[in-house]
């Protein structure tokens, strides 16, 4: 008997192999689960698909650019008004122009790839704009060999979150990063981890550390991530390798 795997089966099978990951980091570090928000990272990926996880139970999804997040998030507000329930929260994780944040502070609950003052003042005047305070982390970049990746580096922290922290229409979630490519990510989760401490000494409520993909999930884990960003993992490869 040979039966097709639906896509639903073939997320499903991702998800419980994604968590029995995360189970044995959590085991591995002496931390609980309930720490950890998984976010789905969605983008290249349909509307359907997020469907499907807010079905098996997850509610938070990552997308990196406008407007496939809009367009896609605008699917699937339809689709939760057909089931009558509205559970997914979105959470922008991409490189952003000053000229898309407003657009994507209508429809973001979180946006991770805070890194300029122009970038936060923007959001900020979005958000007024659409009657919302949104929650922002500040995303930090530990790779000073390639001055083209988004974030801000750690010596920038400090007057990003006061600007963040001073508006009245953004939060100050906490630090976000992507650990650079090819490198061992363990010293620069265990640096975001010292950063956010520091910042916690002047913004007790920035408590996120959102870090971890699929290729590292455990590292993050290990030096205390509380957002985990995992794409491939849960939902298979995607077309292009973004
Ligand atoms: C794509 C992406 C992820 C997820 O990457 P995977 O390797 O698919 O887990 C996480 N964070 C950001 C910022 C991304 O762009």
């Amino acid at each position: 008997m040979n039966h097709p795997m639906t896509r639903r089966d073939e997320i499903a099978a991702g998800l419980a192999e994604t968590e029995q990951r995360i189970a044995a980091a959590c085991e591995a570090a002496g931390r609980s689960r309930d720490e950890l928000t998984l976010i789905v990272v969605t983008k290249t990926h349909p509307a359907s698909d997020v469907d499907l996880l807010a079905e098996l139970g997850v509610t938070d999804v990552g997308e990196n650019r406008h407007p496939e997040a809009q367009l896609k998030m605008d699917e699937l507000r339809a689709m939760e008004a057909d089931h009558g329930v509205s559970l997914t929260r979105c959470h922008f994780l991409g490189g952003l122009q000053t000229n898309k944040a407003a657009a994507v502070a209508r429809y973001a609950d979180m946006v991770h790839s805070v890194d300029r003052v122009k970038l936060a003042n923007s959001l900020a005047r979005g958000a007024e704009a659409a009657g919302r305070t949104l929650p922002c982390l500040i995303q930090v970049d530990f790779d000073a060999t390639d001055p083209g990746r988004s974030g801000v580096i750690p010596t920038g922290i400090p007057e990003l979150a006061d600007a963040i922290a001073a508006s009245e229409h953004l939060s100050l979630g906490g630090l976000m990063t992507v650990a650079p490519l090819g490198e061992d990510p363990v010293p620069h989760f265990e640096h975001l981890v010292r950063l956010s401490a520091e910042l916690r000494a002047e913004h007790p409520d920035a408590t996120i550390v959102s870090a971890g993909m699929s290729a590292d999930l455990e590292a993050a884990i290990a030096a205390g991530a509380t957002h985990l960003r995992i794409g491939r993992s849960v939902l298979g490869l995607r077309a292009s390798t973004r």
